[in-house]
């Protein structure tokens, strides 16, 4: 920026497109810290009468909306069942048809395990206009808030997201299980609390090692992230024993040992990074060029 130029949020926005009446913008908010929203949907949040928002959107996020927004939850509240999927759809389709400037908020993104692609469809059959805006998702955003790089070339050239929530109270059916261990080097998997002891001895059964690095982090990037470092073997009795709870992602893989020397904000609280990870990083290993 030179020097002395003025930049302003208005001026920043005026270059953007509007949230106009009978619209529907479907977005992301980001894992929780509200410095992690986007400028479109900052915007979307000003200019929206109405913000239909999930149970992830943190209330740090709620509180950019402009002074007209009415706020609609739509997400699971004091273990009642969450609304269903249809009503939301349809409570979209009824605010846009009314002539309101509709925000549909969600956690992360809302095309990551957000059913944001279930209700844009229904959007397109109502023939409402909509605008997909992408968030920052728990997988990478969560992990980089752990300082655990999602790929890193010493580590790995491949990941896989995966939901631990399958159709009937277990594991996904439509996962290869031993397909996967074998040819993914870490896998991020969202909504795993619940089903961790099933899902790591899946994993033990299809070949990953037991003394295999594990990350669990929880409520990421808010001020109650809390990153327990463990094992394949030992992850579901750890996570019981320190009573982590729910948002959080489990990570396996060599890229969470890179926490070693990565944690920034253990490092603000006085952890001391390790820079030289070569104990870490397998040594003889040369990484690939590039990237
Ligand atoms: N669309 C969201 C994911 C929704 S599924 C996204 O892109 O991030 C809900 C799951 O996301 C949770 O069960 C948890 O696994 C993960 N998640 C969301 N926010 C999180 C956070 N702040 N910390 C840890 N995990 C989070």
């Amino acid at each position: 920026m030179s020097a002395g130029k003025q930049i302003t949020l208005n001026t920043i926005f005026a270059g953007m497109a509007d949230l106009e009446s009978g619209w529907v913008w479907l977005a992301g908010a980001g894992p929780g810290d509200p410095g992690l929203v986007s400028l479109l949907t900052l915007k979307a949040l000003q200019q929206a009468d109405v913000v239909v928002y999930d149970a992830l959107v943190g209330q740090g996020v709620l509180d950019m909306a402009g002074e007209q927004a009415v706020l609609e939850f739509a997400g699971k509240r004091g273990g009642q069942p969450s609304a269903k999927q249809a009503d939301i759809s349809d409570r979209l389709v009824q605010h846009a048809t009314s002539g309101k400037k509709v925000l549909r908020l969600k956690g992360g993104d809302p095309f990551v395990f957000g059913r944001g692609g279930e209700e844009a469809r229904h959007l397109v059959e109502a023939k409402i206009p909509f605008r997909v805006v992408p968030g920052i998702t728990a997988g990478i955003g969560g992990l980089a808030y752990a300082g655990i790089p999602v790929t890193d070339r010493h580590t790995n050239s491949a990941v896989t997201f995966l939901t631990g929530h399958g159709e009937d109270g277990g594991l996904s059916k439509d996962i290869d299980w031993d397909a996967l261990a074998k040819s993914s080097p870490v896998i991020v998997v969202y909504m795993a609390l619940s089903r961790i002891k099933q899902m790591t001895e899946q994993f033990l059964r299809s070949g990953r090692r037991p003394d295999e690095a594990v990350a669990v982090i929880s409520k990421a990037s808010t001020p109650d992230q809390r990153v327990l470092e463990t094992t394949l073997a030992r992850a579901a009795e750890d996570v019981a024993k320190a009573k982590m709870v729910a948002p959080a992602m489990i990570v396996l893989g060599e890229n969470t040992k890179l926490r070693a020397g990565l944690d920034w904000q253990g490092a603000m609280a006085g952890r001391i990074l390790d820079a030289d990870l070569s104990g870490i990083i397998p040594q003889g290993k040369v990484p690939p060029k590039g990237c």
